[in-house]
């Protein structure tokens, strides 16, 4: 349930200046507006299942977005009944929405594919059909290297950028000079996972393998382990696991119970870091950078 100072579950990720909104729970929108972002264009909004505390937050969300100029549709991802949702949402509560929403519901696999990067959607163990996601950037070229291109007689100018966008030019000699021969090696991609509403299996790691950054639930203090697995959730010492196991860079805590204040959230740390050291409690608003690892 949102506390005053806790808002319900969503975590927006910009990549390139391009928005994506995992969940959104009660209060999404107020966070929103206090970021101050350009959210106003978000790209796509990912849904993982249809519990209250992770949806109600979506009929504002689109209204208020009713109200800005925007040509390019949303996407919006989720189990089947989600379209059933906007749907109902839009019709009852007479939204005027002035751009296209484009529903599609998920199955597990690969959900977008862009030239940059992949969606996927795997399944978790929830009260209800749930997914987590991963949004998984592809290679990017090598680094360009000057001196390379001036060896090979390539005259700077418009080749160079052919050359860095991966096409093959012709030199002032006339020989032929392929990418390969003036890029470093291909750099790795980042990759996010976002997952949340499910008891603890250890496959949670495949999914999540070699995630720059891991936002996980952490809902219990690990004494509370059996009650956990009944109610499918996770303990914050569950989330530790996952992350260590998967090779991840850091983990993000998310989805407390409220039976705890902002000052016991600490037991939940402190049982998650004793195994995976990377750890952080998130709060409404706090934000990550993730670096680009070459
Ligand atoms: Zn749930
Ligand atoms: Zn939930």
């Amino acid at each position: 349930m949102p506390l005053p100072n806790r808002f319900l579950t969503s975590v927006l990720v910009r990549r390139e200046g391009q928005l994506f909104l995992f969940d959104c729970g009660e209060g999404t929108q107020v966070s929103l507006k206090m970021l101050n972002l350009s959210w106003k264009h978000i790209h796509s909004v990912f849904i993982s299942h249809m519990h209250a505390d992770h949806v109600t937050g979506l009929p504002g969300l689109l209204m208020l977005s009713s109200q800005v100029d925007r040509s390019e549709p949303l996407y919006i991802y989720g189990p089947s009944r989600l379209g059933e949702y906007i749907e109902s949402s839009r019709r009852i509560l007479d939204m005027y929405i002035n751009y296209e929403i484009i529903f599609t519901p998920v199955e597990e696999g690969v959900l977008v594919e862009t030239d940059e990067y992949t969606v996927n959607c795997f399944m978790l163990k929830h009260t209800k059909i749930c997914y987590g996601y991963s949004l998984v950037e592809k290679q990017r070229p090598g680094e360009f290297s000057v001196e390379k291109a001036i060896l090979n007689k390539v005259e700077k100018g418009p080749k160079w950028s052919l050359l860095q966008h991966g096409v093959a030019v012709e030199n002032s000699q006339g020989q032929i000079i392929t990418p390969d021969m003036i890029l470093g090696p291909k750099r790795s991609g980042r990759k996010f996972t976002y997952m949340t509403d499910s008891l603890y299996f250890p496959e949670m790691a495949d999914y999540a393998h070699d995630s720059d950054i891991l936002f996980c639930e952490g809902m219990f203090e690990h004494a509370l382990v059996d009650d956990a697995r009944e109610k499918k959730h996770m303990t914050a010492f569950q989330a530790a696991m996952v992350a260590r196991d998967a090779g991840a860079a850091k983990l993000c805590l998310q989805h407390y119970s409220p039976r705890y204040s902002d000052r016991e959230l600490k037991i939940l740390l402190a049982e998650a870091r004793e195994i995976f050291p990377e750890t952080v409690l998130t709060k409404d608003r706090m934000s990550f950078t993730i670096p680009l690892k070459d």
